[in-house]
């Protein structure tokens, strides 16, 4: 993989990983677009045409979205001129059966997995308190200046549901279920870079970026 452009990636990382932060830095640093699966979806659900109308009933029964409806999706967003350049997708894919038909439509350079102890992770999400306005703080490494209320803001900020150890702990095995085919299908391919995601955001961007240095011409 030395001395080659790498502008197509797939960004895999658990809940607490740091994931969304460190794919801004990737495609800062690359000069590619990111595209998260997420976005894709709550944005098709917003324009209520017909597909977004069918996703918004898988997703309000709590229903997986369909391998194909998922693929379409993406396959339809990364036509668009902005990913001339490349992309760094995030939340996609997240089947074997979804990977392979990326594959049949676009090669991919690298595939980085941000990997934390399931322990980390807990840490990180039980610990996190948030403001009306989406502004995010941890009681531990990143506690608001104003106790109870948002620095930047001044709301409350407050515990999400969402982050209830169990639920954590429930989403957290569900995901190592889920990925553990994908690593496995991507490492074969000899595209998969494990980063270690414990460090601090600073650390772990270095870790990325020198890999990238080390990996791209
Ligand atoms: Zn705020």
């Amino acid at each position: 993989m030395a001395n080659k452009k790498i502008s197509k990636i797939v960004l895999l990382g658990p809940q607490g990983s740091g994931k969304s932060t460190q794919g801004q830095v990737i495609t800062d640093y690359l000069g590619i677009e990111s595209l998260a699966a997420g976005d894709i979806l709550r944005s098709a659900i917003q324009q209520k045409t017909e597909l977004g109308n069918k996703i918004a009933s898988f997703v309000n029964n709590g229903e997986m979205i369909p391998d194909n409806l998922m693929i379409s999706l993406i396959l339809d967003e990364l036509k668009k001129t902005v990913y001339k350049k490349g992309f760094l997708i995030d939340g996609f894919p997240r089947t074997i059966y979804q990977a392979s038909n990326l594959d049949q439509h676009y090669l991919l350079d690298l595939v980085i997995n941000i990997d934390i102890p399931d322990e980390l992770a807990i840490q990180r999400i039980v610990g996190r308190r948030i403001c009306p306005n989406g502004h995010v703080y941890h009681i531990e490494h990143h506690p608001s200046g104003l106790d109870s209320r948002c620095e930047i803001c001044h709301q409350p900020i407050h515990f999400r549901e969402d982050d209830r150890e169990d639920l954590v702990r429930k989403r957290l095995s569900y995901y190592r279920q889920e990925t553990s085919k994908l690593l496995a299908y991507y490492q074969q391919q000899n595209k998969l870079a494990v980063i270690d995601g414990s460090g601090s955001i600073a650390d772990v961007s270095a870790l990325i970026i020198n890999y990238l240095k080390e990996h791209a011409g």
